[in-house]
């Protein structure tokens, strides 16, 4: 309460006047520091075009990934592995990887089965690790709505949203951990600094994207699909799925949580689908 106070009355008095000054000076400086930082790192993704502000490589969004699987892992009941709907998960989603440009990303890309049969959900992790609910797998019968979930999750990876929203949250929550990532070098464990890693990796796990990059990953997600030989259709089901049981829920699904009206999300995936085959979808897609 003093602090604040202090800041905001700095013409008081006398030395406590001062020093107030003084924090006041630092705070601003390592906020300068922290926007020319923000600012100074863009990177073009070659896979959309888009000028993007991320601070990390790819090298280090795979290695900051594969650390918070475990995480992500434990919250949802751990990975179920070895039953018919793992492998099938798996293997829907590495089809979409193999015939789909998302096979042009430097990324390693894994497709898990999450235990949880309460949470209808499916998440990406920075560089590759994808991951279903049980509860969501449940839900859609089909190959190609499974593989309407895995393609939106590829587009998250693809269009690097988890760094970028990391970048975003660092710009207004100081350097701290900006720094620690930007001298992490992954062949190197020396240079990890294990406690501002950490903090990222919980960031991660609560970090919402942007309605921007829900709309590039239904983008990027019809456009896999349909390369990997999945009917387009199986992503408007995804949604009705979703739409269905989207009230009552604490949280809404990954897939809707930036949609707060999902007739509009419907039109628009739709749309999509009209502006990336105008000419009508390609013959013989598996529903
Ligand atoms: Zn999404």
């Amino acid at each position: 309460m003093a602090y604040s106070n202090e800041r905001s009355t700095e013409q008081g008095s006398s030395a406590r006047a001062g020093c107030g000054m003084a924090r006041f000076g630092i705070a601003g400086l390592i906020a300068v520091v922290a926007l020319i930082s923000y600012c100074s790192n863009v990177q073009v993704n070659p896979e959309t075009g888009e000028r993007q502000h991320v601070a990390m490589s790819p090298t280090q969004e795979i290695s900051l990934g594969m650390q918070a699987v475990p995480q992500m892992s434990n919250r949802h009941g751990g990975v179920e592995q070895g039953t018919e709907a793992a492998r099938r998960l798996q293997r829907i989603g590495e089809r979409i990887v193999a015939r789909s440009d998302a096979s042009r990303s430097p990324y390693q890309y894994s497709f898990q089965l999450l235990k949880d049969r309460q949470t209808v959900n499916a998440f990406a992790l920075p560089g590759g690790p994808v991951f279903m609910t049980r509860a969501l797998y449940d839900k859609l019968p089909s190959d190609g709505q499974l593989a309407a979930v895995l393609a939106h999750e590829v587009g998250h990876v693809v269009g690097r949203h988890s760094a970028e929203q990391l970048a975003k949250a660092q710009l207004t929550q100081g350097l701290t951990g900006a720094a620690a990532i930007a001298a992490y070098d992954p062949s190197n464990p020396a240079s990890r600094n294990a406690p501002a890693v950490a903090a990222m990796v919980g960031q991660l796990l609560n970090l919402r994207y942007s309605r921007q990059d829900e709309y590039e990953a239904d983008r990027l997600g019809v456009k896999y699909m349909v390369q990997a030989g999945y009917h387009p259709d199986g992503m408007l089901k995804v949604q009705a799925v979703l739409e269905s049981l989207g009230q009552g829920g604490a949280r809404p699904p990954e897939m809707l949580s930036s949609h707060p009206d999902p007739g509009n999300r419907t039109n628009q995936v739709k749309d999509l689908i009209q502006e990336l085959f105008p000419n009508g979808v390609p013959p013989d897609l598996e529903p």
